[in-house]
């Protein structure tokens, strides 16, 4: 496998302004450190509770939203060295699917426009085309020509995902960020999507990256997972190891509570005590600190380093040498 994505030390900082001259006296650090690979194929599910980061951290990606700082290398480019028109021709590689695809779209416009409307912006197509093309996404998403002259509410949930995917398909891109996909969706159109979406991955050379709060979904989809906590990653490894065997204590937790236990772990339910704190004003040392069950001296004073604790593993906590800042 090759490496399609490189992240480093990814961040998205919101300052905070006050008073009359709107003076800056903070920052929320929604990410705030993010350094991953994606390799070129897979799927990494990025998971955490809401508000971790895990959605910024896709849109930064893509440069939906400007990070603060870090580097991403796509394919070999530097994505955060293209002007807006490279940054533009880019997009064609790099797409994104939203929890619902249709909530920030024209009510009035119909399936054939939404689809059709990245094609004119990109590709110089005639309307003989533009009409095969759309009726080629509309099948290969499993609905039919038929649903072309139809508008948004008319479809079910799953239809207008099956849609939001076709939309993402259109410029026949490398790499799609899907936010919480299925998560608007009924469990038994959940699965059909997620099918849907392994097919399409298999058919068109596709990378994922998963973006979900819902840990059994992620284990359905995902090659590998990444678990955020107030804008950072804690622990990332293959989906099989982590749900095994989860290194972070604050993975443990997460993976104590998913309801279909896994025969195979032994794992006894963990309940967190307190909130996730404010990203505005997270804890000194490891963040996770004031939660931990394991927490010892040290983590609320020395921040634990995200380093490879075991093969293809990664973990950001001081039960793990490897994370002892140099
Ligand atoms: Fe818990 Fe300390 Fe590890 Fe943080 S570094 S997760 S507080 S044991
Ligand atoms: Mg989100």
């Amino acid at each position: 496998m090759s490496t399609l994505l490189e992240v480093r030390n990814l961040k998205k900082h919101y300052p905070i302004k006050k008073g009359l001259f709107s003076k800056q006296v903070g920052a929320v650090r929604a990410v705030d450190g993010v350094t991953l690979t994606v390799q070129k194929g897979e799927t990494l599910a990025i998971v955490g509770e809401s508000g971790c980061g895990k959605s910024t951290t896709g849109r930064a990606i893509l440069r939906l939203i400007e990070p603060t700082d870090g580097e991403i290398i796509f394919n070999g480019t530097d994505v955060r060295s293209l002007n807006l028109e490279q940054l533009r021709k880019f997009r064609t590689d790099m797409q994104m699917v939203f929890q619902d695809p249709f909530a920030s779209l024209d009510p009035r416009w119909t399936v054939q426009q939404v689809l059709e409307e990245p094609l004119i912006t990109h590709e110089n197509v005639s309307k003989t085309e533009l009409k095969q093309r759309v009726d080629q996404l509309l099948e290969v998403v499993g609905l039919s020509s038929y649903h072309a002259g139809r508008y948004p509410h008319e479809f079910s949930g799953g239809q207008r995902q099956r849609i939001g995917i076709a939309r993402a398909l259109a410029l026949n891109p490398k790499f799609i960020v899907c936010d919480e996909p299925v998560s608007a969706l009924d469990v038994s159109i959940q699965a059909q999507v997620l099918n849907l979406m392994k097919d399409l991955q298999e058919q068109y050379d596709l990378t994922y990256m998963f973006i979900s709060h819902d840990l059994s979904v992620v284990k359905f989809i995902s090659d590998r997972v990444g678990v955020m906590y107030l804008g950072k990653l804690v622990e990332l490894a293959p989906t099989k190891e982590i749900f095994q065997e989860p290194l972070h204590p604050y993975t443990k937790a997460l993976m104590s509570a998913v309801p279909v236990a896994d025969p195979e772990a032994d794992l006894q339910r963990i309940v967190l005590k307190g909130d996730v704190p404010s990203p505005e004003n997270p804890p000194k040392g490891c963040a996770f600190h004031n939660r931990c069950p394991a927490a010892m001296d040290i983590c609320s004073k020395i921040q634990p380093v995200f380093a490879e604790a075991a093969r293809g593993r990664q973990v950001a906590c001081h039960l793990y040498p490897t994370s002892k800042p140099e």
